[in-house]
């Protein structure tokens, strides 16, 4: 057990014979795709289960953000985040939009409302926040300038499954909200996706984009894409379902064991202390302080000696990869908190199999490096 890698994350999986009656269904009404019954079912549970009225279910997220964005027929430059996974931004490029990344607040790693309003211009038609690890945005804040400019809002809800705000669904704002279900992800269908919208006319749209544009048999009203997600899919989901809550809890237990272990170690800090709002557990993020005696990166090589794979989500930034770094907004002095953030973040091994053992030797690495000698070079600032 020494020896097996400890991943940052492993899917949920519920035991195989709970599987085999949905997959009996399939295969009773060969109906394999093409918004059948499952695909049917999935969209009403999952509403009830976030609470949200219109949702529309994807083969994964990023199509959902490329269909949200044709749906709302957004062009030109849309305000959006550099600390993300790349899809964000690549949804907008495969749109001909130009991101414009602006920096975040570094208590949420979320985008800061002041950075979004000063960076607003003439050709801005949208925003595109990202609920990161959960964490909800300033919602209020995002609401009122997209008011006052006439803006749009797609959040990136990609990690925000099963989050609330004062009891609301952190799915349930904006303009049109986007949830991933992959496997990589709190509640995973394998792959999968939806976008939760606010009226009925707009998800009839959506569900007419993710296939081909198709409104009947012989009716065309636009150039859709293939973005359905197949029953397989969904069937898994309704299963996925019924486990969803226990491995909440699981991630929650594992978050007090780090939270409570963690606190006193010097040069540590965590993201997400004191949550205000409703989490589903989906990262444990930490930052390496410059009174830690070795770097972040030097932690992390050290977590990989014993097979730990702990992440450094979001590092790059995405303002940093090629085909965004030469855009005037991807400058790193204008994006000062996202880099700094970036350059000493690590999320820590969290998934509903840990066990205490596995645990207890991420939390060894910390200690440990804790003990050494300061060898580090100062961090800038
Ligand atoms: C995972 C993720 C996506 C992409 O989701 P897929 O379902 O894999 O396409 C988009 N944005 C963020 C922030 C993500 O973490």
């Amino acid at each position: 057990m020494t020896d097996k890698p400890i991943y940052v994350t492993q899917p949920a999986l519920p035991p195989l014979e709970e599987f085999i009656p949905y997959l009996q269904q399939i295969w009773d009404n060969k109906i394999l795709t093409n918004c059948g019954p499952f695909h049917q079912q999935l969209e009403l549970a999952l509403a009830e289960y976030l609470g949200v009225k219109y949702i529309s279910l994807f083969a994964n997220a990023t199509l959902a953000l490329v269909t949200a964005l044709q749906a709302l027929r957004i062009t030109g430059d849309v305000i959006t985040t550099p600390y993300s996974f790349v899809a964000t931004a690549h949804s907008l490029k495969w749109n001909g939009i130009r991101p414009i990344f602006v920096d975040i607040d570094p208590k949420t790693c979320n985008l800061d409302p002041a950075a979004i309003e000063a960076a607003i211009t003439p050709q801005t038609t949208a925003i595109m926040p990202v609920h990161v690890y959960g964490t909800p945005c300033d919602v209020e804040a995002i609401q009122r300038i997209a008011e006052n400019y006439n803006l749009k809002v797609i959040y990136d809800a990609a990690h925000a499954f099963g989050c609330k705000v004062n009891g609301q669904s952190l799915c349930s704002f904006g303009d049109i909200s986007v949830v991933s279900f992959h496997a990589t992800k709190v509640f995973n269908t394998f792959e999968g996706g939806a976008i939760i919208c606010q009226d009925a006319k707009t998800k009839a749209h959506i569900d007419h984009l993710k296939n081909f544009g198709f409104v009947d048999e012989t009716t065309v009203v636009a150039a859709g894409i293939n973005g359905k997600m197949s029953e397989i899919n969904a069937a898994f989901g309704m299963l996925q379902l019924k486990h969803i809550d226990a491995a909440i809890a699981k991630r929650a237990q594992i978050s007090k064991f780090y939270n409570e272990r963690l606190r006193f170690v010097r040069g540590i800090s965590i993201l997400q202390d004191n949550l205000t709002h409703e989490s589903n557990y989906s990262y444990f993020p930490i930052l390496v302080d410059a009174d830690y005696p070795i770097t972040r990166d030097a932690l992390y090589n050290q977590f990989r000696e014993k097979n730990i794979m702990a992440r450094r989500y979001f590092y790059p930034l995405i303002s940093e990869f090629p085909m965004y770094r030469g855009l005037p907004s991807a400058t790193a002095r204008l994006l000062p908190n996202a880099k700094e953030i970036s350059s000493r973040v690590i999320c820590l091994p969290l998934h509903p199999h840990l066990e205490e053992a596995e645990l207890e030797k991420v939390m060894s690495v910390i200690v440990e490096c804790a003990r050494k000698p300061v060898t580090k070079r100062a961090i800038r600032n």
